[in-house]
């Protein structure tokens, strides 16, 4: 047994003897192990080559170890590796220029945080202190991550076992394939999830609504991108009964869409806007608030009772300024709305049209979901079994794949070239051709 190979093997060792991981039963341990990356592959120790079209987890839109990023890290921790979040920094607020110079008018604040689970929770705390109200209404399909109250806020099963906070209410959003509505067609599903909504409002009394938090495109639940005057129909009621909009933007913001934010491509305005993810591609944990002027302006002679050790933390902050100067300069939003376009749409349509199992196909950049279905009358999802071994069958063929209940997100870095699309889109077909032979 080689050198690599053995490192490979005593990675795994030590992550079965003593990490502790997220969201899952701790006796199925994973096995695929990453040393390095490069652009859209990362290889194992032993030099296994994947192509990551998870962008690990939609985050690393800027693609693995981008030059700059690493160098801007490298001379941070040079100079300066941490400070106190009351210090002046220049990096911070370097970062905080450039995050804001892709707001729309009327915002010229950012609070950094941690990750996009405490930037959705900030977000809340200003909504409530903004507005003196108090519930937070959400979709049952989004997540918005792990912690208090954005936690509550997410609607898929990882609310339920930790539903500790308060003030927390819940509708459907639209999603056509699978209408809450009977909607047919898209104008449907817009104006009676907006119906919906705005019975839920009334019902819970608009007055006790401090905000309506949404994922402009719900990831994780689906990647459901919005239909038609949906958007516009939320802000409408939201303004009507005095609730802030907040969109979280942690998934789908900063080129994923092939936009900056992904509320850029819908006629729709919030109040205020939370990040991570896409904003330094996850090369230091790092998270934030976008705050439009007028809630800023509430904490000009009141104290924010909010605040982090490592609130724009400088190896953050510096690793932000070289992300977004890169991707300005490298055209890499513009790249991901055109390979969208022109290269991934076209292909999982021509895909679909060659696998029955494929329900669905939607999605816009570097944005797009594949929905699974043992029967396309039906629509009924392709079974766990099923979707498990799709999986497993496709990190063997060296891909490392998004797979999300019935789904394959097709979630690459938006620097994917035409080629590396075809070549995914090789293992995809493969797969799907011979993972569910023998499957009824
Ligand atoms: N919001 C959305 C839309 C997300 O997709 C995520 C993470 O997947 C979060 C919030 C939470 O972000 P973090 O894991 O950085 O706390």
């Amino acid at each position: 047994e080689s050198l690599t190979e053995s490192l490979d093997e005593l990675a795994r060792e030590l992550d079965r003897a003593h990490v502790f991981h997220s969201w899952s039963a701790q006796a199925q341990p994973s096995s695929l192990v990453v040393a390095s990356g490069l652009g859209c592959r990362v290889w194992d120790h032993a030099g296994r080559e994947y192509l990551d079209f998870s962008s690990q987890l939609v985050n690393v839109n800027i693609g693995h170890q981008h030059p700059a990023v690493v160098q801007a890290i490298r001379e941070q921790a040079e100079l300066l590796t941490t400070i106190a979040p009351a210090t002046v920094n220049l990096a911070r607020g370097e970062a905080a220029k450039r995050i804001v110079s892709h707001a729309p008018s009327g915002f010229h604040k950012v609070f950094f945080t941690n990750g996009g689970a405490d930037a959705n929770e900030n977000a809340i705390r200003m909504a409530r202190l903004h507005t003196g109200r108090d519930k937070i209404l959400s979709t049952y399909r989004s997540y918005h991550g792990n912690t208090g109250a954005a936690v509550v806020a997410t609607g898929d099963w990882r609310r339920i076992p930790n539903e500790f906070a308060r003030g927390h209410v819940h509708f459907f959003g639209p999603y056509l394939y699978r209408s809450e509505f009977w909607a047919e067609t898209p104008e449907q599903e817009s104006e009676r999830a907006l119906r919906h909504l705005e019975h839920v409002i009334l019902a819970e009394g608009p007055s006790s609504i401090a905000a309506i938090l949404l994922e402009t495109i719900p990831g994780t639940a689906g990647i459901l991108t919005p239909p038609p005057g949906y958007l516009a129909g939320v802000r409408e009621l939201a303004d009507r009964h005095g609730i802030l909009l907040i969109l979280d933007e942690v998934m789908c913001g900063f080129g994923r869409t092939g936009r900056w934010f992904a509320f850029d491509g819908y006629d729709v305005r919030p109040d205020l806007i939370t990040f991570a993810k896409g904003v330094n591609s996850g090369y230091v944990p790092v998270g934030g608030v976008l705050i439009s002027d007028p809630i800023a302006a509430t904490f000009d002679e009141r104290v924010f009772p909010g605040g982090l050790t490592y609130s724009g933390h400088p190896l953050a902050m510096a690793s932000i300024v070289a992300a977004l100067d890169a991707m300005e300069s490298e055209g890499i939003v513009a790249n991901a709305r055109d390979v969208g376009d022109t290269v991934i749409g076209p292909a999982l349509d021509d895909l679909a049209e060659r696998h029955a199992v494929i329900g669905e196909v939607r999605g816009v950049g570097v944005f797009w979901a594949l929905e699974l279905v043992a029967d396309r009358e039906t629509r009924e999802p392709l079974a766990p079994s099923a979707m498990g071994r799709i999986k497993s069958a496709l990190v063997g063929r060296g891909l490392l794949p998004f797979v999300m209940d019935n789904r394959i997100h097709v979630v690459p870095p938006c620097i994917v070239t035409a080629d590396e699309v075809a070549e995914a889109m090789a293992i995809y077909d493969e797969v799907l051709s011979t993972a569910l032979e023998g499957e009824g």
